[in-house]
């Protein structure tokens, strides 16, 4: 399913809209936001866009300050806005980054474009609030929003609360303590840089974020040794310099599986092959109907999906750019970096060091550092966000089934605890990947931030 961003059929009932809080700033809250205000030239609509941190545009993803640290998706596809592909490619161009459209710009100039876009549709409709927002409550047919300092009313809330930190490690169930080795924020680059420039270090999990550590740790410090270990001890696989050839992949009708759709998409795989054509285009091919099919698939087959072929996908869905797969290999080839297949199985507090062995071979490690790079964490239940935690001892939002973020419709509304829909509350961004599978990169972003503004205009009353 593609998600059309305009015009939507159904409204929901959420009255006279004037006054929309968007929670976070990050990519989701200003894409929102933008889709707010380009879509309505109402003097009376206001925007608010609550953001912890005070800047907008950075979020997680692209708040990195390592020049090194490369969007994931080519340029030519990171376009804010879904009916102008060319946008960022037109604003690389402008502002001398770049003119290759197969590229992948750093994550930092990402932040600078959405910025800007911003700021292109901002007028006095727009507010920044800085701070953390802690409750949402209902109130006077809309809603309170509460920060530590402020309470303000709101006719409708988008929630874009993105990349929450990881799980916390644990061996044996029990937590790893808040030790001077333990780094739990693999997103804290200020903190990675005070470890030792000769420091060994192990980083567990081997997805995007563990190789953005391994690069800032390894070209910031020669001497610096780091051991990625993960369950599947796997990789994502590069892109491919250059990518032309468009596939079409198909899904068969009816009655769809798990180890089904594995087997289909093998099959394509191979027919692709034998025209020559290569797996990644199959790949990018399912990616206009992932959502859809996704829906097809039962809960049993959701999880069953999770269960046995999920990392098959991720490593070949969320590929690296060539650039990052090229320094991968070069500190692997100068002996920097070992990518090994294991769990935690002791961790021993050695004051400012720690000793560590893992399962299954019993491996161990006398390490300065351990790097949780597990993954966002999008278990509702798991969390210690003090605005989820309210909002769902408030009843307004429940948990995926699949623990895979909040319980929402195809569109974003966001399900109560009674799981009805929760009129003016909705939700953009990761938070909607149990219902949609692809929610996280900016191509589903744009175009949820887009619908979800359609559904709030329809309700904004002019003056
Ligand atoms: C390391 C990394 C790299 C990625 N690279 C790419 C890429 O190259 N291409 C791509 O398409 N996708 C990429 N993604 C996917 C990414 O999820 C999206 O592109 C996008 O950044 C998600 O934005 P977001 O606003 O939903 O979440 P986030 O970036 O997590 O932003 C959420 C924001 O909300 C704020 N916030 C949270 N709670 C509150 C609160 N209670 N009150 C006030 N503010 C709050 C936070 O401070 C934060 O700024 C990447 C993800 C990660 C983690």
């Amino acid at each position: 399913m593609t998600i059309d961003a305009s015009p939507v059929s159904s409204v929901p009932d959420v009255g006279t809209v004037r006054r929309v809080a968007v929670i976070g700033g990050g990519a989701s809250g200003v894409l929102t936001a933008i889709n707010l205000l380009a879509r309505s030239d109402d003097p009376g609509l206001e925007v608010v866009i609550h953001e912890a941190s005070g800047v907008v545009g950075r979020g997680v993803a692209y708040g990195t300050n390592d020049q090194r640290h490369l969007l994931n998706v080519r340029a030519r596809h990171m376009s804010a806005l879904p009916d102008s592909p060319s946008d960022l490619l037109d604003w690389a161009l402008r502002t001398g980054r770049s003119d290759d459209p197969q590229g992948f710009l750093p994550r930092a100039d990402f932040a600078i474009y959405l910025q800007d876009r911003l700021t292109d549709v901002a007028d006095d409709r727009l507010r920044i609030q800085a701070g953390r927002v802690l409750d949402v409550a209902r109130a006077d047919g809309g809603f309170e929003v509460r920060t530590e300092r402020s309470r303000s009313h709101a006719d409708a809330v988008v929630l874009c609360l993105g990349n929450q930190p990881p799980r916390p490690l644990t061996v044996d169930g029990t937590p790893l303590p808040d030790a001077p080795w333990h780094l739990a924020n693999p997103w804290d680059l200020g903190r990675l840089r005070t470890l030792p420039s000769d420091a060994r270090v192990l980083v567990v999990g081997t997805a995007l974020t563990a190789i953005d550590t391994a690069i800032t740790l390894l070209e910031e410090g020669a001497d610096r040794h780091v051991t990625m270990v993960s369950r599947s001890g796997r990789l994502p696989k590069p892109h491919v310099a250059q990518q032309h050839t468009a596939w079409v992949t198909k899904v068969p009708d009816g009655p769809l599986t798990a180890d089904g759709l594995a087997a289909a998409v093998t099959e394509e795989c191979e027919a692709a092959r034998r025209q020559g054509v290569n797996w990644r285009n199959v790949v990018d091919g399912l990616r206009p109907i992932t959502q859809d099919v996704w829906q097809r698939l039962t809960l049993e087959e959701r999880r069953r999906f999770l269960a046995v072929h999920a990392r098959e996908w991720e490593v070949r869905r969320h590929r690296m750019a060539p650039e990052v797969a090229l320094r991968l290999q070069r500190y692997r080839f100068e002996g920097r970096l070992a990518v090994e297949t294991g769990t935690l199985h002791t961790v021993t507090d050695l004051g400012e060091r720690c000793a560590v062995s893992t399962t299954p071979d019993g491996a161990s490690y006398d390490v300065d550092a351990i790097v949780n790079c597990t993954g966002p964490l999008l278990d509702l239940a798991a969390t210690t966000d003090q605005l989820l935690a309210a909002l769902r001892e408030r009843g307004l939002v429940s948990p995926d089934p699949l623990a895979l973020g909040l319980a929402t419709t195809v569109d974003g509304r966001l399900l109560g605890a009674d799981g009805a829909v929760v009129d003016g509350l909705f939700t953009v961004g990761p938070a909607r990947k149990g219902t949609l599978w692809e929610s996280t990169a900016i191509p589903e972003i744009r175009a949820q931030a887009a619908q979800v503004a359609a559904l709030l205009s329809q309700a904004v009353v002019p003056a």
